[in-house]
């Protein structure tokens, strides 16, 4: 949370500076495909984020020693471009991408069959070329869709929101001035069909009722995301059944 301030988040109709509604997502966009050279790529818009995440693999992992006989090892890479936000970013790793980088592969690993590709990596390159709140939720929902167009097999796909805390109310989906001068940001994801919880942070103090109100909105914001998920998949298969179909 930023440093306390006297900014009006709610202005005087009870909605958000934006115009949403408490339980109000942002406009979401998802395409699969994007990149050529990528096993699977997913472009997602979310409010004013623009990440952009690609796939490789499973491909023998590399340096050996990082192979697990078991399972493959999903190595997530969080990146935030320098141009991505007001103040330029220093370019290269941080303590902060480094944390994404690994909430994100922890959530990821629970999602794909890693068991199915013993000794190899998975590799998710995320670049955040537009960030504006919830990074990390809309990365992780986005590198979901990617490794699905990658074909990896996986037990369920990964769906990510964030709740939290301004002017006293409990809203869903910060914006960047929510995220800046709110009281609390709750950043959570699950697995979309048995809503088994991912990832889960939290930034600032929600009491046990506000807590519950904030999460029980993430769960149901979450269908609607997969919902967004569901489609864009869709249509690249719905593109890929046509080509066939054509050149057969
Ligand atoms: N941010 C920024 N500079 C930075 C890191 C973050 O301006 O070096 C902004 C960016 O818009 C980001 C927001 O702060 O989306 C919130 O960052 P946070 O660490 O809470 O992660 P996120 O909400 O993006 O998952």
């Amino acid at each position: 949370m930023g440093t306390p301030s006297d900014k009006k988040l709610i202005n005087e109709n009870g909605l958000r500076l934006d115009g949403r509604g408490d339980e109000e997502l942002r406009p979401i966009k998802i395409s699969t495909d994007i990149l050529e050279r990528a096993d699977g790529s997913a472009f997602m818009e979310w409010g004013g984020n623009k990440i952009l995440v690609a796939v490789y693999g499973p491909r023998e992992a590399y340096p050996k020693h990082t192979q697990d006989i078991e399972k493959s090892v999903v190595k997530a890479r969080y990146n935030m471009a320098a141009f991505s936000v007001d103040e330029r970013k220093r370019p290269g790793p941080d303590r902060r991408s480094t944390e994404i980088s690994k909430v994100i592969s922890e959530a990821l690993s629970a999602a794909v069959m890693v068991e199915q590709f013993p000794r190899t990596q998975i590799d998710v390159f995320i670049e955040v070329i537009q960030a504006d709140a919830g990074t990390r939720i809309a990365s992780l929902t986005a590198a979901s869709v990617a490794l699905a167009s990658a074909g990896i097999p996986m037990r369920d796909m990964v769906v990510g929101c964030s709740a939290g805390k301004v002017e006293d109310r409990i809203v869903l989906d910060l914006s960047k001035d929510e995220d800046n001068f709110g009281q609390a940001d709750l950043p959570m994801a699950v697995l979309s069909k048995n809503k088994q919880v991912v990832l889960i942070q939290m930034d600032g103090d929600l009491s046990k009722e506000e807590f519950a109100r904030a999460t029980d909105m993430i769960m149901k914001a979450t269908d609607r995301i997969a919902e967004i998920q569901r489609k864009a998949l869709s249509e690249k298969y719905k593109i890929e059944n046509l080509s066939e179909s054509q050149n057969g």
